[in-house]
């Protein structure tokens, strides 16, 4: 059968799109933030197509050249602006207006996060509740100053680290987050990593293990470990540990904590 360019374009940019699994195109579009595929992709999945049912039409290497052109195009085209952004400032102001989930209309303020943006730690907490809405800061409120709390017992103060969240915006009666709103503001804090580079990423809460870790334990399961983070340009040890707030309404999880942070503190002074 007969296939032009413009078919096997469509075929690639499909295998791409739903390629390692997934299926949704918001996930498609962070992969493509996080560079995960990259132009070799590109190449191998022409080998496949060509391999498969396509050979009358690829017979020349000029052919392949154009359709792996043709094919980095239509991913640039799917770039934002943001993904450029060489700073955290600059990626701040870049995405501050966000409105791509409906988060975005009820906020007060957008949530970017706060701390050294050269930090050898990042904090990652679920999204903002009602005072760091109004605040338009991470972690403040009664949970912000347990958060200061731990951080200090374990001698980092918050200027030295960067703080943030999951979600850049308040879900309405602190409900908590959708597997939608996650997929579309989580490349927000994939860049914030990239730009950080931070060696230690301490997750603090369910929503923020899960999504990081891409796993579905309880939190129970996946505390006291440290996993190998990769983010673009670079690797950081991450260790799970309870929320803030959990830790407000059940102390009973304090020692727990306690004890995952010393270890986290210890692994962070060995390096
Ligand atoms: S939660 Fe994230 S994706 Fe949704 S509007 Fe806010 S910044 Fe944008």
């Amino acid at each position: 059968m007969e296939r032009n360019i413009n078919e096997i374009l469509f075929d690639t940019i499909n295998f791409l799109k739903f390629k390692q699994e997934h299926t949704s195109y918001d996930i498609f579009e962070n992969y493509i933030d996080r560079n995960i595929l990259t132009d070799e992709d590109i190449k191998i999945n022409i080998t496949l197509i060509e391999n498969q049912n396509t050979e009358e039409n690829l017979k020349t290497q000029a052919v392949k050249d154009k359709v792996i052109k043709r094919v980095s195009k239509e991913i640039s085209l799917l770039r934002e602006d943001w993904m450029d952004c060489g700073t955290i400032d600059e990626l701040n102001k870049k995405i501050c207006k966000c409105q791509k989930c409906p988060l975005g209309k009820t906020r007060k303020n957008f949530v970017f996060g706060t701390g050294n943006p050269d930090a050898g730690v990042v904090v990652v907490g679920e999204a903002p509740g009602a005072d760091e809405d109004m605040q338009g800061k991470p972690f403040v409120g009664r949970a912000g100053q347990l958060l200061t709390d731990i951080l200090k017992a374990i001698n980092f103060s918050r200027d030295e680290v960067f703080i943030c969240n999951i979600l850049k915006c308040r879900p309405p009666g602190n409900r908590n987050p959708m597997p939608e709103e996650i997929n579309l503001c989580e490349p927000y804090l994939f860049k914030q990593l990239e730009l950080i580079k931070p060696k230690f990423i301490l997750a603090v809460g369910t929503f923020a293990a899960q999504t990081l870790l891409k796993k579905k334990e309880p939190l129970g399961k996946l505390r006291g470990q440290f996993y190998d983070f990769e983010y673009e340009g670079g690797v950081a040890k991450l260790m799970v540990t309870f929320h803030p707030a959990a830790l407000l309404r059940n102390p009973n999880w304090k020692r727990p904590t306690w004890e995952d942070v010393q270890l986290f503190r210890k692994e962070y002074d060995k390096e």
